[in-house]
């Protein structure tokens, strides 16, 4: 997408020539896309739970859910609100990391901070105790006390949004595992399960906005989709780099280098 603008220039009645200017709008119109791509996905994402919504209080409102239905709608209600709060949520973080870094300066990184990656992994695994007692999971952190230059608020955001994961696409009775290494290079943090794991194809997906390997099987999980792209802008926000290798019934690995 190159827009080009040519313009005469006279003096005195004398033409002097002309001047040609050249934009270069491919990046600009790359971004726009994806806006657009974007805005619609939200519109549909955010459209489905609330039709439903609708659709069970209009069934109470009216009377045609009785007795028992009455609770069991009012719970559907309930799961689709939590759900649209769940998106929504998402939404912001996603929008306020990608203004961020618009507006970043990668020469003065003014919002980087010591950060302990043990302790936050700590706090972190704290929060999500809790629903992997509910399955059984054994939770497990190992490594050492390492420090990283980065933001404090996003890498807390990184592994909640990938021990939640592992978790959530574990087995009862299974383990996650979060391993904090130093290699000579760099500090490798490793988030590993024995979930259902992710196929060749779509691992090539999962880090696409509301991507979701299975719709309806993850439906009732919390899940929106976004939480890997979040991810993903954090480790392009701080220059990271991830890998993940992953098979099917066998478990995942994230793998992000510091
Ligand atoms: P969400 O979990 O809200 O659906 P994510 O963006 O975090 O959204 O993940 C996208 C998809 O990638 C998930 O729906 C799931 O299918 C798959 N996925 C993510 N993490 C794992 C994991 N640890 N094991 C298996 N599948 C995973």
């Amino acid at each position: 997408y190159i827009y080009f603008f040519i313009n005469k220039v006279f003096s005195e009645d004398k033409s002097l020539g002309v001047i040609i200017l050249m934009f270069d709008y491919t990046q600009k119109h790359k971004l726009d896309l994806i806006r657009k791509e974007f805005s619609s996905n939200v519109s549909h994402e955010l459209k489905t739970p609330l039709t439903s919504i609708n659709g069970y209080a209009e069934m109470i409102e009216t009377g045609i859910a009785k007795g028992e239905d009455i609770k069991k709608f009012a719970s559907i209600i309930r799961d689709e609100g939590l759900r649209l709060l769940e998106l929504i949520n998402s939404i912001i973080k996603l929008s306020k990391i990608e203004d961020d870094s618009y507006k970043r300066d990668f020469s003065y990184k003014k919002d980087f901070e010591d950060v302990n990656l043990y302790s936050i992994s700590i706090d972190v695994i704290e929060k999500l105790k809790l629903i992997a007692s509910e399955k059984n999971i054994d939770l497990k952190l190992i490594g050492s006390d390492q420090n990283i230059k980065a933001n404090k608020v996003m890498i807390k955001e990184l592994l909640y949004n990938l021990i939640e994961n592992a978790i959530k696409y574990t087995p009862n009775e299974g383990k996650v595992t979060i391993e904090i290494l130093n290699d000579s290079n760099f500090t490798v943090l490793k988030v590993k399960d024995t979930g259902i794991g992710i196929s060749k194809e779509d691992q090539k997906r999962i880090f696409e906005r509301f991507f979701m390997v299975d719709k309806s099987r993850t439906k009732n999980k919390n899940s929106t989709g976004l939480g890997l792209s979040i991810v993903k802008h954090i480790i392009e926000y701080h220059n990271f780099k991830i890998s993940l290798i992953s098979e099917i019934d066998r478990g995942s690995q994230f793998i992000i280098y510091m």
